[in-house]
């Protein structure tokens, strides 16, 4: 049915998935460049692969697997369908030999800003991404993230510094701008963001009135940076500024000064643990099967009478 070498291979389909090195052929859940190769082909949602030519520029042939569109492919049949993580974002769900197989990728449940909210077919293989897998990280409610997110950079304007808010490129940096700008936030965009939200908006997403960084338009401006970038190399290098991480890391203790920043935002793409629960519930595998976070969920599905273990030790980003 499946196989794992380095990454998850649907075995009698030949379909590599998520796998960031080049595959004959490769699922791309999303754009992220984790989950990416340069395949020599591709399957994924229209809106994953506007974004994965653009970040991988050139001929990049592929077959597109709209949102709950069926496709056949050597015997099996593949359909996508919403995970929440971000633009084009997808699960794969993979019928083989009356077999189910759902693959989440990143997902989140619950609203968005940006993107289409995650759906749960029921399965009988159930691959999940279980980042937040830690009964122990503080659960915080996506409004009360919010609020604190908008509380927080309209008391930086209000001390005459500019916000600077760390968030990567693909995702989190168009669900703050639509966050702010729906606040009636003014929003400037680092170059690549820039980019990347004009693919959002080409795909139907209203983000609201962004601008490109730019000396003259910081006054009053929330500034959207990639998480590695330091401000001195960018036109707010002799501004007072204020910075800010929005990641679901924020939300253990001390997260300001563990992540290195004035303000720490816990607003996540990713499930939280509740959310990791309730998907093994609403989807009823037989098995499960745990991608990234903390080996003890497996453990504890186990224990709450699930078939469980973890696929294996991935390395995922830090700002997620
Ligand atoms: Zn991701």
């Amino acid at each position: 049915m499946f196989h794992y070498d380095r990454g998850l291979f649907l075995t009698a389909p030949g379909v590599a998935v998520d796998i960031p090195r080049r595959q004959p052929c490769g699922f791309i859940s999303h754009a992220h460049r984790d989950h990416m190769g340069r395949h020599e082909f591709a399957l994924a949602t229209p809106e994953t692969l506007q974004l994965y030519r653009y970040i991988f520029p050139g001929r990049r042939p592929a077959q597109e697997m709209p949102y709950g569109k069926t496709i056949e492919w050597n015997g099996a049949r593949l359909t996508a369908h919403p995970a929440g993580h971000c633009l084009g974002s997808a699960m794969l769900l993979a019928e083989i030999d009356g077999t189910r197989l759902l693959y989440t990728g990143d997902y989140k449940l619950g609203p968005s800003a940006t993107c289409e909210c995650a759906e749960l077919p029921n399965a009988d293989i159930l691959i999940m991404e279980c980042t937040f897998g830690n009964p122990r990280r503080p659960r915080v409610p996506r409004e009360a993230a919010i609020d604190q997110l908008l509380d927080r950079v309209r008391a930086t304007l209000q001390r005459g510094a500019t916000p600077v808010i760390y968030a990567y490129p693909l995702g989190k940096s168009q669900e703050v701008t639509r966050i702010l700008t729906s606040n009636g936030f003014g929003v400037v965009q680092n170059r690549k963001a820039y980019a990347i939200s004009e693919i959002y908006k080409a795909c139907g997403v209203e983000l609201g009135h962004i601008e490109r960084l730019d000396a003259r338009r910081l006054p009053g401006h929330a500034v959207i940076l990639p998480p590695q970038k330091h401000v001195s190399s960018t036109p707010l290098a002799k501004r007072k500024v204020e910075t800010f991480a929005v990641t679901g890391w924020a939300a253990f203790p001390e997260a300001e000064s563990r992540l290195g920043v004035d303000h720490a935002i816990p607003l996540s793409d990713h499930a939280d643990y509740d959310e990791l629960l309730s998907t093994v519930h609403r989807v009823q595998p037989e098995e499960v099967y745990c991608t990234h976070g903390p080996k003890s969920f497996a453990k504890e599905l186990t224990a709450a009478g699930f078939r469980a273990a973890p696929l294996t030790a991935q390395r995922q980003l830090w700002l997620v």
